[in-house]
């Protein structure tokens, strides 16, 4: 397991994360200072905030997985399944460097009611 390689993944990912949140919020701040008048403008301000909202959230999640992904590293767990214990295969964390469980036990989460 090539861990040096992941871990520049999740450090890139990480950045980006953290670069998009900076301009979503210095584009939010400069957003409070546009007088709002009309009613149908607040309305579509006030969706526009929701998704960036929703976006934001989306990311902090992401950011929370990845900072957990690179615990894993430093204890040496990183890779393992956090459910079977087998290894995930490299392919599949290429795509998403903090992934906790292999395709099979992912599948199997995805399945289960709510
Ligand atoms: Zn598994």
């Amino acid at each position: 397991m090539d861990t040096a390689y992941f871990k520049e993944l999740l450090l890139e990912r990480k950045r980006q994360i953290l670069k998009n949140l900076h301009a979503t919020i210095s584009e939010m701040e400069s957003l409070k200072e546009v007088e709002v008048n009309d009613d149908g403008d607040y309305a579509s301000l006030c969706t526009d905030n929701m998704i960036e909202h929703a976006i934001q959230s989306q990311q902090l999640k992401e950011l929370e997985e990845i900072e957990y992904a690179l615990k894993k590293i430093e204890k040496g767990e990183y890779g393992i399944c956090e459910m079977c214990g087998e290894p995930i295969k490299p392919l599949r964390l290429k795509i998403k460097p903090y992934a906790k469980y292999c395709i099979v036990c992912r599948e199997i989460i995805e399945k289960e009611p709510k």
